[in-house]
């Protein structure tokens, strides 16, 4: 039987806190430049909607981590499978994520990115399940604190699927 798609955050709640922000990001950073470092694949369309509200100059990069996980628990085991293609040091950082859940990945990645140098190194991240944490670790701007639930679309998968889906939803199997 195919998991069915319960909506937890529907498209135009997603765009208001997206824009919001977006405006609070531009407000902190003023005309002070950016570089932007999405986290694929799940963040890429939180990355692109909160870029349209970030009005200072930014420039772009991808990073791509992969935790060793069956299905959808997180064995704690981070490798990175796509690094920067420029040095960060002495710049303003903010990395972009889908969700903070243990928290492993997004401190392996800060770890990783501190040992560059960078001038500020900040965390956006769509989605925090704060519930879940194995390591005390939080980000500066966050869309959406959610309960233990495994969520999927806007940009978020399983099994590769999903991504593309408007809404945030949650998989009830
Ligand atoms: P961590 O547990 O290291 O904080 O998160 C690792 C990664 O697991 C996240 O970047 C995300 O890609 C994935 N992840 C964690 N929770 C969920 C969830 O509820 N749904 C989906 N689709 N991925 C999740």
């Amino acid at each position: 039987m195919s998991p069915r798609l319960e909506v937890l955050i529907p498209a135009t709640r997603i765009a208001a806190r997206v824009a919001e922000l977006g405006a609070t990001i531009s407000r902190d950073y003023g005309d002070g430049e950016i570089v932007i470092i999405g986290v694929l694949k799940g963040s890429f369309m939180f990355m692109a909607d909160l870029l349209r509200h970030i009005t200072c100059p930014v420039t772009l990069e991808f990073m791509a981590a992969r935790s060793y996980d069956a299905g959808t628990t997180t064995s704690g085991q981070i490798e990175v499978t796509k690094d920067l293609g420029r040095p960060i040091e002495g710049k303003d950082v903010l990395l972009v994520e889908d969700i903070i859940d243990t928290g492993l990945t997004l401190n392996y990645l800060k770890l990783l990115l501190a040992q560059r140098q960078p001038r500020s190194l900040k965390t956006a991240a769509f989605l925090d399940k704060p519930s879940r944490r194995r390591i005390q670790i939080s980000g500066e701007y966050i869309g959406f604190e959610i309960e233990d639930k495994f969520v999927v679309g806007y940009g978020l998968d399983f099994e590769q699927k999903y991504r593309n889906l408007k809404d945030l939803c949650v998989l009830v199997s």
